[in-house]
């Protein structure tokens, strides 16, 4: 008699876990080499670059094209090939046994060969107030959230591109939107600075932080510090949009494979982890470039380098 709980398992080629460009690109590459892959979405469908309203420099796309549909282009390409796209999460991997094992909370598949594309979760303040408010004024995706503030002034954390890029979008609804910053210049790139400073709707904050967030239920205000003079203002605000950087989500991987001091996982040229069979690519793998067209381009170098493994698995030389 069958367990109505037992997990079913399945064995695979290649398992993809993470559906943003580097996993869906990997997908396109391995169904292409008839590999039959599988990709595990983990929970954000398409990654990180779904979230964002335009993208401007993905090639072949002169007028941009917006990160939903781009996500679902790639998914569609990958999967007219053959790759399957399950929606579930990657709850558990063990790479000490061969086939590497990997489990979501339903399923158990036994990979030959495992390509992580888990991507990075963007960071927070930690500061009080801030995880209490979250989705009540705090939020961490301009794309998803900007709606919500139309003709509120809102205030926005950071100097990369991706707070100048939210903060541009931002302005599409906000009455203004204030950018606090903790030096008095920018990192991001020249093309989004010269859009930032000239846009009429963004004020910058410069040399301070945000030290609290304020409000019962829904933000109202922020504790604004300036770091050169220790100064405080409270600042009233509807909204707090933090783009600080990210956290690459290596967590299942830790003690498994070799991991850089801030938890990227460590890839040679050719893709390759500490772990032979184990590829990594995208955001996971890249504390530097993070671009869509970067990542898919690794995504595909690593669904190559585990095709031409598993050959040899096949043929030993
Ligand atoms: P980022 O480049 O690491 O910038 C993070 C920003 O947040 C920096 O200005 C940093 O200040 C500030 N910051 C970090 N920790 C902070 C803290 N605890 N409190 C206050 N401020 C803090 O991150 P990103 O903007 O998310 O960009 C990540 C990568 O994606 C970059 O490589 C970027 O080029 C790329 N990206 C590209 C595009 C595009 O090409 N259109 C769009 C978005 C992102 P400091 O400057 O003082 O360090």
């Amino acid at each position: 008699m069958t367990d109505k709980n037992e997990i079913k398992t399945e064995e695979r080629d290649i398992v993809i876990v993470g559906s943003g460009p580097a996993g869906l690109s990997a997908a396109l590459y391995a169904a292409r080499a008839d590999l039959s892959p599988v990709v595990l979405t983990g929970m954000t469908l398409h990654g990180q670059a779904s979230t964002t309203d335009t993208i401007e420099n993905y090639p072949g796309f002169p007028d941009g094209i917006g990160g939903t549909n781009l996500g679902q282009l790639f998914q569609t390409q990958a999967e007219r090939f053959g790759a399957e796209i399950i929606m579930d999460m990657a709850s558990s991997v063990d790479l000490q046994q061969i086939p590497f094992v990997v489990e979501t909370y339903s399923q158990k598949y036994l990979a030959k060969s495992l390509i992580i594309t888990t991507g990075a979760t963007p960071k927070k303040l930690n500061v009080p107030g801030e995880k209490d408010l979250t989705g009540r004024g705090v939020s961490y995706c301009g794309t998803c959230d900007g709606w919500f503030f139309k003709d509120k002034d809102i205030v926005v954390v950071g100097g990369g591109d991706s707070a100048l890029e939210e903060g541009l979008f931002l302005t599409r609804f906000a009455k203004t939107v204030n950018i606090v910053h903790r030096r008095d210049a920018l990192r991001a790139g020249a093309i989004l600075q010269k859009r930032a400073v000239t846009n009429p709707k963004i004020n910058f904050i410069w040399d301070s932080v945000v030290t609290e967030i304020i409000g019962e239920g829904a933000v109202t205000a922020v504790r604004i510090k300036n770091v050169k003079n220790d100064e405080e203002v409270i600042y009233e605000t509807s909204g707090v949009f933090v783009f600080i950087g990210h956290r690459p989500n290596s967590e299942l991987f830790a003690g498994q494979l070799d991991l850089d001091d801030e938890g990227y996982i460590v890839v040679d040229k050719l893709m390759r982890t500490s772990k032979p069979g184990v590829y990594a690519a995208g955001e996971i793998a890249d504390p530097h470039y993070r671009q869509v067209v970067t990542s898919a381009g690794m995504g595909a170098a690593a669904a190559i380098q585990a095709t031409r493994y598993l050959e040899n698995l096949e043929e030993p030389e």
